[in-house]
């Protein structure tokens, strides 16, 4: 399995529009940031877990056309903002995609996207069929990968993350719940988001509690995703990372 992390970024990315910080400055391709998202290649078969506001141009950047099924992990505008980029997928692949997602985030999608699913436009729009994933127990089989959603706190909202095989994503995570780290166990790769160093924040965890989740959920390896850019620099901030935590960057390719 081949991971692509196709944005690594917070949810206004890095650069920040008119910010004078540092690492929004930096020269370093590994401090530019889109917004978070990975593609996920098996045997011919593309998936793809969040499609946020910078998706047609990783797709262009990374190369990649094609695509078999979305997985949303919630509905904000950084996890979705660029589905209606898709028809151009739909089009040339020339079928329906299927979303995947919580019943609360497909009907904000359906509600955002409206004109998509208009009698006189549909011809014309993307192809999308909704499939609920809000029994977390159900698990999807997509050309043999065994696909667990996972219940993650985001602030005070229920969101999903992912487990394929052994390896998992989960982002904008501020708590985990015990039966979710059960699910985790014997992971070879761990994907965790991690914001910046402090204060802490409501809805999504600093580095201290990424790195204490990591421990306790014990992957093979781990890398920190949708990162802040107080953070600091990529290659500051990883010097420091115990051994086998990485901090993710745009265009990383990993192999499971
Ligand atoms: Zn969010």
């Amino acid at each position: 399995m081949k991971i692509t992390f196709l944005g690594t970024g917070p949810s206004q990315g890095i650069p920040i529009i008119g910010s004078r910080h540092p690492v929004c400055l930096s020269k370093n391709p590994k401090d530019k940031r889109l917004r978070s998202s990975i593609l996920i290649e098996q045997n011919k078969i593309y998936l793809l877990i969040d499609c946020g506001p910078d998706f047609r141009y990783q797709m262009l950047r990374s190369n990649h056309n094609k695509l078999d099924a979305i997985f949303i992990t919630h509905e904000h505008h950084d996890h979705i903002g660029g589905l209606d980029d898709i028809r151009s997928i739909c089009l040339k692949m020339n079928k329906e995609i299927p979303v995947y997602g919580l019943r609360r985030t497909i009907k904000n999608i359906k509600e955002r996207f409206f004109y998509i699913f208009l009698n006189n436009y549909k011809s014309i729009a993307s192809k999308i069929s909704f499939h609920e994933l809000d029994n977390y127990k159900k698990i999807c089989f997509m050309e043999h990968l065994k696909i667990i959603p996972l219940f993650i706190w985001h602030g005070i909202l229920p969101i999903l993350g992912f487990r394929i095989e052994n390896f998992a994503y989960i982002t904008d995570a501020s708590d985990i719940p015990i039966q979710t780290i059960q699910q985790l166990k014997g992971l070879d790769i761990l994907v965790l988001n991690v914001l910046r160093k402090f204060p802490k924040h409501t809805s999504r965890i600093t580095i201290l509690e990424s790195l204490k989740m990591i421990q306790k959920i014990s992957p093979k390896k781990a890398y920190l995703t949708h990162v802040g850019h107080i953070l600091g620099f990529h290659e500051e901030i990883e010097k420091n990372f115990p051994k086998n935590i990485y901090l993710a960057y745009d265009g990383l390719i990993i192999n499971v």
